[in-house]
């Protein structure tokens, strides 16, 4: 048996692509929300699970220090894809990718008039592609989180950030007012390890496009 290494975050990502394991028969021996490991055993001797941070799972597999993992759109964006074969959407941990500006700011009328706006978000590709395609003058502020406190406190006029259901920009008396694009998490794989363990990860690759498609 060819040993795997599969990287997920904990967290959502963990707790929603469980059933998908289950599907491959794949069922993690702890939880990281409870244990403090950072390499979680499995059912099957062979698999491994390795827990990172969310943005850095797409860089575990690029590397190859895990061959599978599950990473946001947004963040398989933000890192590029290099060496990453991104088979599959898993419709999982869906929310969108929206600009929000403080209850009040007339975002529409600044566009138009052609202002240059201070823009502050974790996600800086995403938004300078997003500016640069609607013609929309911004200066990008690269932040590491709470990018709602920008606005209020005088960091920036807008942020791009991801929505769920809008509890959290309603609370800093924020509200979105454009949308970039739905998010939701797909599967990585190595393209290198895609090769060599095919016989492993193919049956996995094939478990969870059948259980997404139920
Ligand atoms: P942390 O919150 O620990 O700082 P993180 O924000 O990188 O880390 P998560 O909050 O678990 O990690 O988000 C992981 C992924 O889930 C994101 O990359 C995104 O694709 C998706 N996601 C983020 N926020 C939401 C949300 N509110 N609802 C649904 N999916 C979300
Ligand atoms: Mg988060």
């Amino acid at each position: 048996m060819t040993p795997i290494t599969i990287a997920l975050s904990k967290g959502r990502i963990f707790d929603e692509t469980l059933p998908l394991l289950a599907a491959a028969g794949i069922v993690p021996n702890e939880n990281p929300a409870t244990s403090r490991k950072l390499i979680i055993g499995a059912n099957r001797p062979d698999v491994r699970v390795v827990i990172v941070r969310a943005t850095d799972v797409p860089t575990y597999v690029q590397y190859g220090a895990a061959d599978i993992g599950v990473a946001g759109k947004d963040v398989l964006i933000e890192h590029g894809g290099e060496g990453l074969y991104s088979p599959l959407d898993l419709g999982i941990a869906r929310c969108r990718m929206m600009v929000a500006v403080p209850e009040g700011f007339d975002y529409a009328s600044a566009v138009r008039q052609g202002a240059r706006l201070r823009v502050a978000s974790k996600y800086i590709r995403t938004a300078r592609e997003h500016f640069a395609a609607k013609g929309v003058h911004v200066d990008l502020i690269k932040l590491y989180g709470s990018m709602e406190l920008a606005p209020l406190a005088g960091l920036a006029d807008a942020i791009v950030d991801l929505v769920s259901t809008g509890g959290t920009l309603k609370a800093n008396k924020l509200t979105a007012c454009e949308h970039i694009m739905d998010i939701s998490a797909r599967l990585v794989v190595n393209q290198a390890a895609l090769k060599v363990k095919r016989q492993t990860l193919q049956p996995i690759i094939d478990a969870f496009a059948g259980a997404v498609e139920e």
